[in-house]
């Protein structure tokens, strides 16, 4: 079976695809396999921070991304009984191109990439196709590819799992992805509603910390998004019904009852990190690599530096300017940025949202009054401080 002298990619996420883009504009040739028969349009991951959007500036993704989303330059806390704090990144604008979250729907970003990449010639694409299996021996990574019917089996250097979190290829290399999957499932609500109209001093980025229920309020173009957590008493067919939304949203403004509903998501949240990020001619990245609750946006921003941190080596290890112990760096910054922040800073965010910690309110005011602490919390939540740590890792 002969080599193809490319980068295999699986999956065609916002992951798999700022991988792709990021090997292709430095003249690497890569194939991406996606096993959807076109790119996602689920809405998931809508915030992009700061340093991400420095990223996809690379390679003029950010511009777009801009235009079909909405700047929000500040994120706040709230309790029911008014405004914790509100913080603004323009404290941290000498650290980034782009002083402000972009909100817009990962599926946006998927598809101004592919435009971008379906005009380079050494970009392929090939959609129904997913890889089932993958080997590998000292020279290639062999996968086996199903097309719903017919299988084929193809070779090239090295493959890049950006699967999602049920990631085939991590499966295939036996990869143990410990962790836990909270018992709450969390419940998105979208609405056309405005709530700039009926909370004065609300933000686009919205938390309301409560020890009974938080929610946060997330503005996308034309919608606002509301996340509530849900309890198990309360199975899916009741928690998707218009009724319990109904009743969720009655809580969200006193005096407001009655909301149009776009649509609403349920999901399961899990806080997990594969024991490895690499395994030989295989890499895992984003989802498949980790997972971790949404709150503070960090899943998908993650993920994309994953791949920017892990193409830039494979970049520099194909073209001969890197020995291959260059790779080892990936799993060495990114696995200890994933434990050390990612998944840190999101399980905190939650606890915070539920009241657990109760210096919360205070410690967050303080923060607010001082700059030096605005600068660092903002480094911190922006993922910018995360970035900083990996570099120190060498
Ligand atoms: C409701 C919700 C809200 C979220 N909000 C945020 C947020 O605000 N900010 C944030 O940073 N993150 C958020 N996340 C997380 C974010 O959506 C994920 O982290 C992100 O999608 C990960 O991207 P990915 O490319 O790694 O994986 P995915 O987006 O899951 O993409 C994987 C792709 O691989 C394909 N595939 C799967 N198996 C195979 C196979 N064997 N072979 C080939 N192709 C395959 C899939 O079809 C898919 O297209 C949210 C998630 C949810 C569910």
């Amino acid at each position: 079976m002969p080599i193809e002298e490319r980068v295999f990619i699986a999956g065609a996420g916002p992951v798999g695809l700022v991988a792709a883009a990021n090997l292709t504009r430095r003249g690497i040739p890569v194939t991406v396999f996606e096993a959807g028969p076109a790119l996602a349009e689920e809405s998931r991951a809508s915030t992009f921070h700061p340093p991400t959007l420095d990223m996809l500036d690379e390679f003029d993704a950010a511009a777009p991304l801009i235009t079909q989303g909405l700047i929000a330059p500040q994120f706040q806390y709230r309790t029911r009984d008014g405004v914790i704090a509100t913080f603004d990144f323009a404290a941290i604008a000498d650290a980034t191109r782009h002083p402000f979250r972009v909100q817009a729907e990962q599926f946006k970003l998927t598809r101004i990439l592919l435009d971008r990449l379906i005009g380079n010639p050494g970009f392929r694409i090939e959609f129904g196709t997913r890889v089932a299996n993958v080997e590998q021996d000292a020279v290639a990574v062999h996968v086996t590819l199903d097309r719903g019917g017919s299988t084929e089996r193809r070779s090239a250097r090295w493959l890049i799992g950006a699967d999602g979190a049920r990631s085939d290829v991590r499966r295939a290399l036996g990869i143990d992805f410990a962790g836990f999957t909270w018992p709450e499932r969390f419940l998105v609500v979208s609405t056309p509603f405005d709530f700039r109209s009926a909370i004065a001093d609300v933000v686009s980025v919205s938390y309301l910390a409560d020890p009974v229920r938080w929610h946060f309020l997330l503005e996308i173009p034309g919608l606002w998004r509301v996340m509530f957590p849900l309890t198990e008493t309360i199975n899916d067919e009741e928690a998707l019904s218009r009724a319990f939304a109904d009743t969720l949203m009655a809580g969200v403004v006193p005096g407001v009852a009655k909301y149009d509903i776009a649509h609403t998501t349920l999901y399961k949240v899990h806080q997990r990190v594969a024991k490895n990020f690499r395994a030989g001619r295989v890499f895992l990245a984003g989802d498949a690599a980790h997972v971790n609750n949404p709150l503070g946006g960090m899943g998908m921003n993650g993920g994309i530096h994953d791949a920017m941190n892990l193409t830039a080596r494979l970049a520099e290890v194909w073209t001969g300017a890197a020995p291959e112990a260059e790779l080892n760096r990936y799993e060495r910054q990114r696995r200890s940025i994933t434990l050390e922040y990612i998944e840190k800073q999101s399980i905190e965010n939650k606890r915070n949202l539920e009241c657990a910690n109760p210096d919360f309110a205070a410690t967050l005011k303080r923060t607010a009054a001082d700059p030096q602490r605005t600068r660092d919390y903002l480094f911190r939540v922006a993922m910018i401080a995360s970035l900083r740590r990996a570099a120190e890792l060498g």
